[in-house]
């Protein structure tokens, strides 16, 4: 990299001011806001809505581009600069300038500086940070948002797929984890919001059904056509025009990817779920566990097992559980302890979140499932002969995958995944059933850490109740034999809502976790199904701490319910099932 750098040093750096109509070259007509008749109308006259730009806190990107602001460094923008300069720097309309920490010092930063001051461009002190971020403020800006410059025409004929963005322009403002479409005589969407399902709207049984096809055309991945009677999986990429729009309709830019599920249902009707994935979920590249939920005890651990530098590592929870966050924030954070001098790879399907410093590798060209697996562990062995320190397996869904994660610890690399369990413990059991042998299995030294994690709803600290205003109820009773007069006095739940937490009683989630750092004894009690024994001895022996008690000691400290405890854990005064 440095060889490259040298080289741009000797040449003449380019810089040129365009003219002012360039900016008419940004995208005029934006689509309507809902796909119902009146914005067709308004679509097919040629009138334009103009959505006002907000600036949300907290979301770096949002920020940069708030009120008008552009990048001038884009390609074909104001500023004309080399592809390698435009690597490392970004300089926006009102002077606010990006520049790669570790660049700063480059000669062709400096040229890009001095020739910006000669000309008189505005220009503000540098504010530093990494060539990703750099990389990725270019993606956003080169995505510009979901706006289409499409004549009225073209709208009609693209109504629905217009539709489609609209939708998910809709959901990914409010961060939208999930959207369902249930197609019958008339249609439904329902979001999935903080983890709760909210109808959204209902159109016609017909318009539903060309939306379902319509959005199985527009995807990156659907080899076949669509079929209403088959359950398909495709994808969509947020980097790509969507199929058939004549490259005009692109996803809203915080939108990395889209999976799409297909289903029919009984009686002719069908079903669409899409998992939305965001591309800013974390843009500042946060290593921060703790304000994921976790707590000094869960933090310490994760410390634990980034330290030891080979064996594998296993997250374990069902969809949803915010695993891939946590796995993402903990690989940012070893990342940054090692000063960024290990070799971080990962294997992804598709890549989740940005990995700042990591080398993501997707696995692409996969249609149907045995296709998927096929790819993914080919991409896994060439992962492991590339000579990482560490992988990142974005998932073992497979004996061959579970084999491969075993062989890269056997190898001496630190391996991290994740695995569809129900608790710690169970880890180990499901790699068992799946075929990994019980000699592996049970050696300290490759297995390191077991991991299980939940998403719990936080109870609206402004409208929750005391658990008193339910006494005499047979949830109270129960709370009554577990911790007595302690837990009447400070446990709360949900209350009827308020405009604090949109009148939904709960305001956000946190991720609880349960980690296990094995000794032999303990694998070997698991595998051979001992759990009882084998839970009662890391909890006395080993100093472990169930999901549940960590579960408990947040529902003691008024952030999460009882019933959202019962939910996840059992009931209150049984003996946690494992
Ligand atoms: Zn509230």
């Amino acid at each position: 990299m440095a060889e490259e750098v040298k080289n741009d040093q000797n040449k003449e750096e380019e810089v040129s001011l365009s003219p002012k109509e360039k900016e008419t070259e940004t995208p005029v007509n934006t689509i309507p806001k809902s796909p119902s008749d009146e914005a067709r109308q308004k679509a097919e006259n040629g009138e334009e809505e103009q959505p006002a730009p907000v600036a949300k806190k907290g979301n770096l990107f949002d920020r940069l581009f708030a009120n008008g602001n552009r990048l001038i460094t884009l390609r074909g923008s104001d500023i004309a600069i080399s592809n390698e300069t435009r690597r490392l720097l970004a300089l926006f309309s009102d002077g606010t300038y990006l520049v790669s920490k570790d660049n700063r010092f480059d000669g062709a930063v400096y040229n890009f500086e001095s020739n910006v001051k000669r000309r008189k461009i505005p220009i503000k002190p540098p504010t530093y940070v990494t060539l990703n971020e750099i990389s990725a403020i270019y993606a956003y800006a080169e995505r510009g948002g979901g706006t289409v410059d499409v004549s009225a025409e073209e709208a009609q004929d693209m109504q629905i797929m217009i539709d489609f963005v609209n939708i998910i322009q809709r959901a990914s403002k409010k961060k939208v984890s999930d959207i369902h479409v249930v197609v019958g005589s008339s249609s439904t969407i329902l979001f999935r919001e903080g983890g709760i399902m909210i109808k959204q709207s209902e159109y016609g049984g017909e318009w539903g059904e060309a939306f379902v096809r319509s959005v199985f055309a527009a995807a990156d991945i659907s080899d076949s056509n669509y079929n209403q009677n088959e359950f398909q999986g495709a994808q969509k990429l947020g980097s790509t025009p969507l199929r058939g729009s004549n490259g005009k309709l692109m996803l809203p830019h915080n939108v990395l990817a889209i999976r799409l599920q297909f289903n029919p249902i009984a009686f002719g009707s069908q079903y669409l779920v899409m998992r939305l994935l965001y591309a800013d979920d974390n843009p500042e590249g946060s290593s921060d566990l703790r304000s994921l939920g976790l707590g000094k005890y869960e933090e310490d651990l994760f410390f634990k097992m980034r330290s030891m530098a080979v064996g594998l590592n296993v997250v374990a929870g069902p969809t949803g559980s915010g695993k891939s966050t946590t796995l993402q924030r903990n690989m940012i954070k070893l990342l940054q302890e090692k000063d960024y001098k290990i070799n971080l790879l990962t294997v992804e399907d598709p890549p989740e979140y940005p990995i700042p410093g990591a080398r993501q590798m997707p696995v692409t060209n996969a249609n149907t499932e045995e296709e998927k697996t096929e790819q993914f562990t080919k991409a896994l062995s060439a992962a492991l002969r590339s000579d990482p320190d560490v992988v990142l397996v974005g998932e073992t869904r497979s004996l061959a995958t579970a084999e491969l994660t075993f062989k890269g610890a056997l190898s001496g690399h630190g391996v991290w995944t994740t695995l569809h369990a129900n608790s710690a413990p169970a880890i180990i059991t499901r790699l068992r059933d799946m075929g990994i042998q019980p000699y592996m299995l049970n050696d300290p030294e490759l297995v390191k850490g077991l991991v299980s994690q939940r998403l719990f709803s936080k109870l609206c600290p402004v409208c929750k109740q005391p658990i008193k205003t339910r006494e005499g109820s047979p949830e109270f009773n129960r709370l009554k034999n577990a911790l007595g007069e302690y837990g009447i006095e400070n446990v709360f739940v949900a209350g009827p809502g308020c405009k604090e937490c949109g009148y939904k009683g709960f305001k956000g989630r946190m991720a609880v976790d349960e980690i296990i750092l094995p000794d032999s004894h303990f694998l070997n009690m698991i595998i051979d199904n001992e759990t009882a024994k084998g839970i009662d001895y890391w909890i006395s022996e080993l100093n472990g701490r169930p999901l549940k008690d960590c579960a408990i000691e947040r529902m003691l400290k008024g952030l999460i319910d009882m019933d959202e405890v019962e939910r996840w854990c059992g009931l209150i005064d049984q003996r946690p099932v494992y």
